[in-house]
Order: C-alpha cells, then sequence, then structure tokens
C-alpha cells in the first residue's frame, strides 16, 4: 500500500486527469438549463445541513442528503448537479473534521461523486427519463432507474477503494442493500418534490423541502435523546451495582459484563498506569471470556506520553487504529474507543473497547465510557480500601501473621475443599512456647514480643501459597497444611521443633539495668492431627491437635512433638 504522501498526489493526479475533462464534457453535451438560484442555494444549505447531521437507523448511515441531489438533477440537469455537487464537497472540506489529508480527502470524494453523477444519469436517459418535457409516468420509471444506478455505483465505488485500502470488505454487501433501500425511500420524495417546484417554483421549498428537513432533525433529536436517556438510565443503574460490591476482582467482573448493555464492544482491554507511568494491561475480555493475559492485544509500556490523558477518543477505521504504533489487536478490529480512567485529576489508566465493525463508536458511547469509568474508578477505589480494612483486620499486629478470626475463615474453605472432593488430606499443627510466661517474667513484656517477632519468622519458612500460618493466641501458632498426610506433618513439625531449638533469640532485656543484647534459648512444643486419618470435622481438628501439643508436647516434658492417635487413649510423643 501507499504511504499518504504518495496516494495524495496519485489521487490529485487522476482527479486532474478526469474531473476536468469529465466536468467540461458534460457542459459541452448537456448545458445548462435556466436556474432559479434561489432554490437551488436554498436546498444547498438544506443538504449541508443534512450532510453534517449523521443521521443513523440501526448504527447504519442514512444519506439523507441524496433526495436533494436528486431534485436538483431532475430540476437542472447533470451539469448543475455535478457543480452542485462539487460545491458542496469543497464546503463541506472546510466545515467538518477529518484526520485524511484534504486534499487527499476532496480528490477522491470528488472523482467519486463525478463518476456516481455521470454513471446515473447516463442511466436516467438510458430508461427514457428527460429533463424537458417528460410524462409523469416515464419519469417516474427513469428516475427509479436513475436511484437505484446511483446507489449500485456509489457502493461500488466504495467497495474498490475499500478493497485498495487494504480494508476489510466483509459488511460492504449489507451496505449496499441498506444504501439501495434508502435511495427506493427517497426517490418518490425527490419525484413529489421536483414536480412540486416545476408548478410552484420556491414555494416547494416551504411545502416539501424544508418540513421534510425539519422533520428529520426532529427525528433525530428524539431518537437521540431517547436513546440518551435509555443509555444514562442504564449506566446510572451500573455505577449502583457497581457501588455494591466490596472486592476490587468483583468490580472489575462486573464492569466488563455490565458495560455491554451501555456500550456495546467485541473485545474490551483495561490498562493500567504504574507510578513509572508505564502502561499495563490488568485485564481483558475476548470472545466473552475474562482473562489476565491477551492473545491478540499487545501495548508498549512506555507509550503514555502518545495517549490522550484526559477525554475519549474514537478511532473510527482500521486504518486509523493503524497510526498507533503503540497498540497492537487481532485484525478484525475495524473500530476502537479508548477512554481514562482518571481518578481526582490523576489518569490511573485506560479503558479499550473494540468492534469488528467500522464507525462503531458514535459520540454518545465516548460520553458514556467516560461516565462509566468514573463509576469504575470510584468503585475499585472503595474496593480496594475494603480489601485493605479487611487485611488488616485478619492480621496480627505483633507478628504480621494471620490471625485467629482469618485461620477460622480458612479453615471453613478447606473444609469446602475437603466436601467437594478437591481436597483429601488436611494435616494441622499446634505450637505453644515452652515456659513463655517465665520469659516475660525474667525479661520483660517487650522482649517476650521481640520473641514472638523473632518466633513468627522462623515459622513463615514453612508457610507456601497453599499453606495457613496463624498466631492462634498468645504464643500458639497453627500451621494448616492441604495435601499432607499426618506422617509428612509430623516430620515438618519436628523439624520445626529443631530449628527453634538450635535458634538464639536475641532480646534487649527492659528489666535489667544495662539493657545489653543478649542472646536466650527457648523450645517449643507441638501438636498434630490430620483429616481423615483422626477426624473428618473442621473442630475436632484442632482440638485433636491442641490434646496432642498437650498430652504429647507439654505432658510427656515440653520440646517435643505430640501426634493425635486416635486408637489410643493417648496420643504419643516423639
Ligand atoms: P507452657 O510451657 O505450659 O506453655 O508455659 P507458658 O508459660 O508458656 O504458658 P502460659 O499459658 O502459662 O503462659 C503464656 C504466657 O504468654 C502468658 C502471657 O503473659 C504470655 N503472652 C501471651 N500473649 C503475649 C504477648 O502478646 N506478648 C507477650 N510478651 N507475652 C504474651
Ligand atoms: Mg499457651
Ligand atoms: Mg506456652
Amino acid at each position: 500500500m501507499l504511504d499518504y504522501p504518495k496516494r495524495q498526489f496519485t489521487a490529485f493526479a487522476l482527479w486532474l486527469l478526469v474531473v476536468p475533462v469529465a466536468v467540461w464534457l458534460v457542459y459541452d453535451r448537456f448545458p445548462f438549463e435556466t436556474v432559479n438560484y434561489g432554490f437551488l442555494s436554498a436546498n444547498f444549505v438544506m443538504m449541508l445541513v443534512a450532510l453534517s447531521m449523521s443521521f443513523k437507523v440501526f448504527s447504519n448511515s442514512v444519506p439523507v442528503e441524496r433526495w436533494i441531489i436528486f431534485v436538483v438533477f431532475f430540476q437542472y440537469g447533470l451539469f448543475a448537479e455535478m457543480i452542485f455537487m462539487q460545491i458542496a464537497l469543497l464546503t463541506l472540506q472546510f466545515l467538518s473534521k477529518s484526520s485524511l489529508p484534504p486534499l487527499y480527502r476532496f480528490s477522491t470524494n470528488s472523482l467519486m461523486f463525478t463518476l456516481v453523477s455521470i454513471f446515473s444519469a447516463g442511466m436516467f436517459y438510458l430508461a427514457g427519463g428527460s429533463t424537458a418535457e417528460p410524462t409523469l409516468w416515464s419519469f417516474t420509471f427513469a428516475a427509479i432507474i436513475y436511484a437505484i444506478s446511483y446507489s449500485l455505483i456509489n457502493s461500488l465505488i466504495i467497495f474498490c477503494m475499500t478493497k485498495l485500502e487494504g480494508e476489510s470488505t466483509e459488511n460492504e454487501w449489507k451496505l449496499t442493500i441498506w444504501d439501495l433501500a434508502t435511495s427506493l425511500v427517497f426517490i418518490p420524495l425527490a419525484v413529489a418534490y421536483s414536480l412540486l417546484a416545476d408548478q410552484l417554483g420556491n414555494y416547494s421549498l416551504l411545502l416539501l423541502g424544508a418540513p421534510f428537513l425539519i422533520i428529520l432533525l426532529i427525528i433525530k433529536r428524539f431518537a437521540f435523546s431517547g436513546e440518551f436517556q435509555e443509555k444514562l438510565s442504564s449506566a446510572v443503574e451500573m455505577g449502583h451495582e457497581l457501588t455494591d460490591s466490596l472486592l476490587t476482582d468483583e468490580v472489575i467482573e462486573k464492569f466488563i459484563r455490565k458495560i455491554k448493555h451501555v456500550v456495546n464492544y467485541d473485545q474490551l482491554y483495561l490498562l493500567d498506569v504504574t507510578r513509572q507511568k508505564e502502561l499495563k494491561l490488568l485485564t481483558c475480555s475476548e470472545a466473552g471470556e475474562i482473562a489476565e493475559n491477551s492473545l491478540f492485544f499487545t501495548c508498549d509500556p512506555d507509550s503514555y506520553h502518545l495517549m490522550n490523558a484526559e477525554k475519549a477518543v474514537i478511532h473510527p477505521t482500521a486504518k486509523e487504529i493503524r497510526k498507533l504504533t503503540q497498540f497492537s489487536f487481532s485484525n478484525s478490529v475495524q473500530s476502537l474507543l479508548v477512554a481514562p480512567v482518571i481518578r481526582s485529576g490523576t489518569t490511573e489508566g485506560f479503558l479499550i473497547l473494540t468492534s469488528f465493525r467500522k464507525n462503531f463508536f458514535e459520540d454518545l458511547d465516548k460520553r458514556m465510557a467516560e461516565l462509566l469509568t468514573g463509576y469504575f474508578e470510584t468503585s475499585i477505589v472503595k474496593a480496594y480500601h475494603y480489601e485493605k480494612t479487611l487485611a488488616i483486620s485478619e492480621r496480627c499486629g505483633l507478628t504480621k501473621l494471620n490471625n485467629f478470626r482469618y485461620l477460622t475463615k480458612q479453615m471453613t474453605r478447606e473444609m469446602d475443599r475437603i466436601r467437594s472432593g478437591e481436597l483429601s488430606d488436611l494435616s494441622a499443627i499446634i505450637m505453644d512456647i515452652d515456659h513463655f510466661k517465665s520469659i516475660n517474667d525474667t525479661y520483660g513484656h517487650q522482649s517476650g514480643n521481640d520473641i514472638l517477632v523473632t518466633f513468627a519468622d522462623i515459622l513463615r519458612k514453612y508457610e507456601t501459597n497453599d499453606r495457613t500460618l496463624a498466631r492462634y493466641g498468645g504464643e500458639e501458632f497453627v500451621l494448616l497444611l492441604p495435601h499432607m498426610m499426618k506422617e509428612g506433618a509430623a516430620d515438618l513439625a519436628e523439624r520445626i521443633r529443631r530449628e527453634v531449638e538450635e535458634t538464639l533469640f536475641t532480646i534487649q532485656p527492659d528489666l535489667s539495668k544495662e539493657r545489653k543484647r543478649i542472646g536466650i534459648r527457648l523450645t517449643v512444643s507441638l501438636g498434630v492431627s490430620s483429616i481423615p486419618e483422626d477426624t473428618d470435622s473442621e473442630s475436632s481438628l484442632l482440638r485433636n491437635a491442641d490434646r496432642a501439643l498437650y498430652i504429647g508436647g507439654k505432658q510427656a516434658g515440653r520440646n517435643r512433638v505430640g501426634i493425635y492417635e486416635a486408637d489410643r487413649s493417648k496420643p504419643i510423643g516423639i
């Protein structure tokens, strides 16, 4: 494919070759007829309004300007219609925004409309139409042929241009049928308008032209406000649902699922902006599946400066999307909506919605996306704080280990796993520091605390993702061991016992005068019990381990591992 400067040059060269010659030939063959300039200018203004209106039905553009083009042709012939259209294109060039280079845009459009005008006019004359003295029926017949030809040649040229640009032409036949249908709807109106203009001249403007345009504007306004109201209430409802969620994962999932009801999409990507202003994919939804990693999308982490961090932006075509060098999408993506996620003036992330149809997203979607990312950010911050508070409430402030509350919750989760068959073995080790009271009494409470912290650090080495370590009470700790049978748990308990025995705990006694750091030794007694070997109940597991600790550990002389034995009257110690 050619790059823009080359394409622009080719398009302009082609325009120079074709359009002036075509206009001259048409002028030569179909000279200017008497023109009512007042009528023509009024219609010109109406056409500009119609062209800038972007009237849509079922997300498809309706070329409402066409009925005016038809009338100009029926009234004043091919040459007038061509000039009329060329001036309209030039005017539009200044009125509407486009990212395409202006010369390229004008050359291609002007070329296209010249070809469409000549071809459809040719078909009109071939079908027996004559702009001079038509009978009603021959005129109507030729007008229908004209409208059909206009639509078909227009679609064919768009098809060829889309192909040349290397874009997907998958939807093109649907658009052709849509274009044809709208042309056929407009033709009776254009015929009536033209006949009325023959009879009444400028009055036809007031009787048909202007009222029709006003009706279109009202319909558009009405349809828009209806759609707007509906989307806004869905968005507000979604906002409430999001703020009800207390967990960040839940907020993200709800957001991804519910946003579809307000702004439809094919794929969704949520990017996080890190503290170093790097872009990172947080989560995505492709083919309805929510995942952390994408199969199709990649993003350059260092491209934050290329993003519009303040406003949502629409990239309507594949060509526009290809200009975004920081991203790569699947080939099916034809249009894009990117909205920043803003918290107190700082851009915290980006929401990217893709569509497999070009020109899919509209201004309303942009506004809705901005509104929804606001709700999303508020909810995620709230959920984050909730999770943080919850995490604090489930931790011991001194050792930073999980506390009893967390252990109880985790125990229930493990039992659920056992009941569902996901887990078959679960062991528990309870540990209690020996003669801890005397350490407090000898060295002071603060030294006792320091020892608890060091003790917790030793235990942390035995914690894995699957295991749960918690401070059960004062100087008692629990280790829950999924997928571990009693023998393995007993071995592990013995390793812990030995490590504690071998550790020199350094403290700075607060009771002595010198406050010198000293090293002391201590021991721990442990109790082990397992599911299913000893019990199948949640409450008995810890009770059994506790019994094993006291009988097999403490009573047997301390610094021992007691293993619960259901068949024996009392647990044995190692
Ligand atoms: P045993 O070998 O039988 O376990 O004797 P022990 O002294 O360790 O047992 P006991 O239950 O009599 O005493 C436990 C002590 O632990 C009592 C309490 O003051 C102390 N303790 C509990 N929590 C803390 C704490 O957070 N910090 C400090 N420094 N001491 C604590
Ligand atoms: Mg105790
Ligand atoms: Mg103790």
